[in-house]
């Protein structure tokens, strides 16, 4: 037994080196491994790789800022070009996901959901209102690992072990209005924002209920909390739109992203900053935001995520998202045969199927592996997908085959 001198995410500890899978190249919807064999990549890598593989014009963008000015911080009275550039690119009525909004840069989305719960606090204590603090996230949902993000998160696992939490922050049901309201009657004026993902996704991808994120976004308006929506997964293309909540119709406050804005090409994240937050933080011209990440507004970054976003727009990937999750749906509901899938579900192009109990999915996605295919499961009984917007048909087809194929495989040995 060897153990690799990096310490993986989400892995065992204990795990043997061998036991790893060492990606080497990737091109479009796929990757190949160290050993030459190719596989669709059914999660964009870990959700975000919206343009694909191997994009050679984002890579020139990254190469030749970085040969100009590969960093510089933005702190105070420092900026950059493309930093400047992206905000603007976002912040274009067509693109962002409310009217007027500013945008706050981190390099992920753990930091964005942090960023997005101090932005909330600190508009309600600047306009003297100093008690609002709390924040209602839902259960499940998924927000991230750093200490603020992984408080909201929905996921009892993710939290346990790690000691205390961040103060203040309570969770309901992920589709119960009737919860929130129940939290909104006994604290409605101490309540900073709600926190909601559109679509949850790593918390076993759950499309809202009908009215869902209209009812959250009426609460907001009677109490005085801000809404926050973790556009996260569901952003830059994902749900057929720029951003869910664009999609929904539903305006939020405050809106988290990351993976999506660079495809992965660079670590990006930020916040949208809407007029009702905004307007407190700019109220007072002798306040300071003391919030900001060593590599907010990095310029190499941000380069990627231009180029990105411009493949984005130029090939409009997100019109092709229904048209992936339709096919996607179709094929999973059917490929197992009888009774070994008891749900398909999902929202533009990102799906999951839910296992009958007793099915692993974890033994499904090794086998799936094995038919060529890389697929995640999320807790002991579900297995997503969210392709490359760029995914073709035939690639979609050999997803759903390997599903089927494995989850035949993974029951006919229990
Ligand atoms: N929010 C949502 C909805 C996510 O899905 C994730 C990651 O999967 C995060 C936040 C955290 O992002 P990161 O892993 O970049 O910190």
């Amino acid at each position: 037994m060897t153990r690799p001198s990096l310490l993986h995410p989400f892995a065992k500890p204990a795990a043997d080196a061998a036991s790893y899978l060492p990606i080497v190249r990737g091109d479009g919807a796929r990757v190949w491994d160290a050993a030459g064999n190719e596989y669709v990549d059914a999660l964009a890598s870990l959700w975000y790789c919206q343009v694909g593989h191997g994009r050679d014009s984002i890579v020139d963008a990254i190469a030749a800022q970085a040969r100009t000015l590969a960093a510089f911080h933005t702190f105070e009275r420092f900026t950059n070009e493309p930093a400047d550039r992206l905000a603007d690119l976002l912040c274009d009525p067509a693109v962002a996901p409310m009217p007027d909004p500013r945008v706050f840069l981190t390099s992920g989305g753990s930091e964005a959901v942090d960023s997005a719960i101090k932005l909330a606090r600190v508009a309600h204590f600047v306009a003297g209102d100093t008690t609002r603090t709390l924040v209602i996230s839902r259960s499940p949902s998924y927000h991230g690992v750093t200490l603020g993000a992984v408080t909201l998160t929905g996921l009892p696992l993710n939290r346990a072990g790690f000691g205390p939490l961040v103060g203040d922050v309570t969770q309901v049901p992920w589709d119960d209005l009737d919860a929130v309201d129940e939290v909104l009657a006994h604290s409605g004026d101490r309540v900073a924002a709600i926190v909601a993902e559109p679509v949850v996704g790593a918390g076993g991808v759950l499309p809202p209920p009908p009215g869902y994120l209209e009812g959250l976004r009426r609460r907001c308006d009677d109490t005085g909390a801000f809404l926050i929506a973790d556009e996260v997964i569901c952003g830059f293309g994902r749900l057929g739109d720029w951003f869910a909540s664009r999609r929904y119709g539903v305006e939020p406050d405050l809106a988290t992203f990351a993976k999506g804005v660079t495809s992965g090409y660079q670590p990006v994240g930020g916040v949208f900053v809407g007029p009702a937050v905004r307007g407190r933080l700019e109220a007072d011209p002798a306040f300071v935001l003391r919030h900001g990440h060593t590599y907010s507004g990095h310029p190499t970054a941000c380069a990627a995520a231009i180029a990105n976003v411009g493949i984005l727009r130029d090939e409009d990937l997100a019109a092709r998202a229904d048209g992936i999750g339709a096919r996607l749906a179709a094929g999973l509901a059917t490929a197992a045969g009888d009774d070994l899938v008891v749900d398909v579900r999902g929202a533009g192009a990102v799906w999951a199927a839910e296992l009958r109990a007793g099915v692993d999915a974890v033994a499904v996605r090794d086998e799936m592996l094995t038919l060529g295919v890389i697929a995640r499961p999320l807790g002991a009984g579900v297995v997503a997908f969210c392709p490359p917007l760029v995914i073709g048909d035939a690639e979609i087809d050999r997803c759903v085959d390997a599903f089927g194929g494995a989850v035949r495989a993974v029951a006919a040995r229990n």
